[in-house]
């Protein structure tokens, strides 16, 4: 069975042993264009990749199922060079620890997504990245643009433009990266990882 095949089976639920870690190299292609119409196999991976983050999420599954937490995924890393990724960012409790009125700030698949414009400001996490496929820790901002507009293909087959700031425009960008075969830490300056550019937004 291929692994497109074994991923999209109806019985499988994406785990950690289905994502390919650095140095494999999957992870440094170009990913293929899906075609449109979007297959129904397209439609099924991008939803297993929700999914797996949905149950990366949630105490009981991830624990269960050994899952590292994330809140983003592309196919590259389920050794699909294909252009889908998938996103799950959850907005934060209150102060007094409720859960928000929205428990997602962004749920997403998007197929062949594009960035069509970015501000020139750039910005980083505070902290840093990590990634499904990265075992270790690494230092250093990763300097990316603070907004971007992504144009994308969603589940329905509509195209669709939306534009993103903040954590949700890293996100984007990370996963974006991994279907051009871009590694968080390529974008980290070897010589200064912690040098805040002139302008750059820190994102807490
Ligand atoms: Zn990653």
């Amino acid at each position: 069975m291929s692994a497109i095949e074994k991923l999209t089976k109806a019985s499988h639920l994406i785990n950690m042993d289905d994502i390919i870690r650095e140095g494999h190299p999957t992870l440094r292609l170009n990913a293929q264009e899906v075609a449109l119409p979007l297959s129904d196999q397209d439609i099924i991976l991008g939803e297993k990749m929700l999914q797996f983050l949905k149950h990366s999420q949630d105490p009981v599954m991830a624990e269960k199922m050994k899952l590292r937490g994330g809140v983003g995924l592309a196919a590259p890393q389920l050794d699909i060079s294909r252009r889908i990724i998938a996103a799950l960012v959850p907005n934060p409790e209150d102060e007094e620890g409720n859960p928000p009125k929205e428990a997602y700030a962004l749920q997403e698949i998007m197929f062949n997504p594009r960035i069509v414009s970015h501000s020139v400001q750039e910005a980083a996490i505070e902290g840093g990245e990590g990634c499904l496929s990265v075992d270790r820790e690494v230092q250093g901002y990763v300097v990316r643009h603070a907004r971007i507009t992504v144009e994308y293909t969603d589940k329905t087959g509509e195209k669709q433009r939306i534009k993103l700031k903040g954590f949700n425009a890293i996100v984007i960008q990370h996963e974006i990266d991994h279907i051009n075969g871009i590694m968080f830490y390529d974008r980290i300056d070897p010589e200064h990882p912690l040098a805040v550019k002139d302008g750059m937004l820190i994102i807490e």
